[in-house]
């Protein structure tokens, strides 16, 4: 039977046993579901004989899924300059892309340079971003990094891994947005929440630190797909994979996927591979 050809109705229960035992997925890496209503393995991620998380098989299929899936997107945090980029990044931190991009047209009307922004106290700034949340830290860090920037890089934001981490409120997370987006360098791979948890659903790290999950990540993405990797996982986590009720029956991974919070499968899921 084709997946088309499958009806798909969530269970109450939020697991598929009998959608699972009737497997309709035929992908390379997808472990046969258990005839019957069996209770799903208990094997956990990658000791499954036959089957390996990170064969590179499987992640060439899931990153090929993914350029079907989300085959041109880019940062969605609206920024015309690598400064402006900076700041929503910084302000994106505990809020939503959309949140952001409703604050930034305003601001940087307002503060047109990141001189502007060097020239504020961070009292100044706090009702520009107060609707971002957490909006005292943001501003110490908006107008920290911009007094560095102007005083330490001629202000120009830097295109240097090293330097960006010198920079209040810049971690691995911001430096990453604003190398890849912006100077289009491949440093690492950007780890935001929805990398975080889909990276673990699709078995990819068992980490739960961020510095850890990349490092996890830059082994076994190609470099060349670090940048892009990004932007769809965030994508997807958008779309079909949120952290609650992920929309499975929906999604072109799913057979592929083995986390142990699905809500609908044609493969045996396990514990281990949940965000
Ligand atoms: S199958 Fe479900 S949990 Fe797995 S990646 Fe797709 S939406 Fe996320």
């Amino acid at each position: 039977m084709s997946r088309g050809q499958t009806t798909r109705q969530p269970a109450r229960t939020g697991r598929q046993d009998k959608v699972r035992a009737a497997r309709v997925g035929t992908g390379a890496f997808a472990r046969p579901a258990p005839q019957g209503r069996q209770k799903p393995s208990s094997v956990p991620a990658g000791k499954s004989k036959g089957y390996n998380p990170l064969a590179p098989d499987r992640i060439a299929e899931i990153l090929k899924r993914l350029d079907q899936l989300y085959p041109a997107v880019t940062c969605a945090l609206t920024h015309s300059s690598a400064w402006e980029l900076l700041v929503a990044t910084i302000l994106s931190a505990q809020s939503t892309d959309v949140n952001v991009n409703r604050v930034t047209p305003e601001l940087f009307r307002k503060y047109p340079t990141v001189e502007a922004f060097a020239a504020l106290t961070p009292e100044q700034l706090e009702p520009d971003v107060r609707s971002t949340g957490f909006f005292r830290n943001k501003s110490k860090s908006v107008v920290g990094a911009a007094k560095k920037i102007v005083a330490e890089f001629g202000g120009q934001v830097p295109d240097d891994m090293e330097k960006l981490l010198t920079l209040p409120g810049v971690a691995r997370k911001t430096a990453n947005v604003v190398l890849g987006s912006w100077f289009k360098k491949a440093e690492g791979v950007v780890v935001d929440t929805h990398v975080h948890r889909i990276s673990r659903r699709l078995e990819l790290t068992k980490e739960n630190d961020p510095v850890k999950i990349e490092q996890d990540l830059m082994k076994v993405i190609p470099r060349e797909k670090w940048i892009l990797f990004s932007h769809q996982i965030i994508w997807h986590g958008r779309s079909l994979c949120p952290a609650r009720k992920p929309k499975c029956a929906e999604c072109t991974l799913e057979n592929l996927c083995h986390a142990g919070d699905k809500t609908w499968s044609t493969v045996e899921m396990h514990k281990n591979a949940k965000a």
